[in-house]
């Protein structure tokens, strides 16, 4: 029977971000992708109008109608928005063995939370106890671990104890790309064997372009996707890296938005699935 992945998380009008850019990079990769919606955002590249949480409820019926009628192997989680969808969230997933990426969004692109109203963000501790993969850049790994991390080789350090706290996790991708640095982006996978914690790491120049909107979804679910279809956290990781890489440096030349100090969206569909294999 076919494999599902599914994401949950907020639907981003501009398709750059979200629910949006999850079911592009699943279907450019080739697997087969479902959605639950937790928020709704109104947002441009010059910023976030609204947010509208569903009801948790709504959220906890589209996951379970989802897994009822699917073959779910591996669930993507991005923006929650409340401590309320956190919960059930965690609730409907209790059952599920599979695999659960976590990409612990705080902030939209253009500098806005992505919560609703006060809601203070303490919802991404709740899922990170239930996850097996989790990928964050430095704020976010900043955030879990409550302490400001500048450097990549601190972040290093805290991912292996995040890792050494939570007995699902398996692995934590930290996202290089807010690191101090000098010329490369660094992406490393802090990740767990039977014996000891074990790093990778992944070095790239950056890419200089505009289009960057929707990164942080994209290589999340790039790796479940890659995942879903190989079934190895390291291929999958460097996969998932290159994914993004090769999508950026094809999306580099376009003019997606009209505002020209704007983030936009990659074109996913640059990518040939038929020349990768895992
Ligand atoms: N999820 C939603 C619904 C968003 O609107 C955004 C950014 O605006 C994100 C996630 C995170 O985007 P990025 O992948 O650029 O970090």
């Amino acid at each position: 029977m076919q494999a599902t992945v599914l994401s949950i998380s907020g639907s981003d009008p501009t398709g750059g971000a979200g629910i949006q850019a999850d079911l592009k990079t699943m279907t450019s990769i080739g697997v087969y992708g479902a959605a639950a919606i937790t928020c709704i955002t109104v947002q441009s590249s010059h910023g976030v109008v609204s947010i509208n949480c569903l009801p948790p409820d709504q959220v906890r019926q589209q996951i379970k109608v989802v897994m009822d009628d699917h073959r779910v192997t591996h669930v993507k989680i991005g923006m929650v928005g409340t401590m309320a969808i956190a919960e059930a969230i965690h609730d409907a997933l209790s059952d599920f063995k599979g695999e659960i990426i976590y990409d612990p969004v705080m902030i939209s692109s253009t500098g806005q939370p992505l919560r609703e109203g006060i809601e203070v963000n303490e919802f991404p501790v709740l899922l990170v106890s239930q996850c097996t993969v989790l990928t964050p850049n430095i704020p976010e790994l900043s955030h879990l671990s409550k302490v400001q991390i500048e450097h990549h080789h601190e972040a290093l350090h805290h991912a292996e104890q995040l890792l050494s706290k939570y007995n699902r996790l398996r692995a934590i991708l930290v996202k290089g790309g807010h690191a101090i640095r000098n010329a490369a982006i660094v992406d490393t996978m802090v990740y767990r064997t039977e014996n000891d914690i074990r790093t990778m790491s992944i070095s790239h120049s950056s890419v200089k372009t505009q289009n960057t909107h929707g990164t942080g979804c994209t290589l999340a679910s790039a790796f479940a996707s890659f995942h879903c279809l190989c079934g190895d956290d390291i291929q999958s990781f460097q996969q998932s890296v290159d994914y993004v890489q090769t999508v950026l440096r094809n999306s580099a030349p376009m003019r997606i938005i009209r505002n020209p100090e704007g983030l936009g969206g990659m074109l996913h569909f640059s990518f040939r699935s038929e020349n990768r294999t895992c």
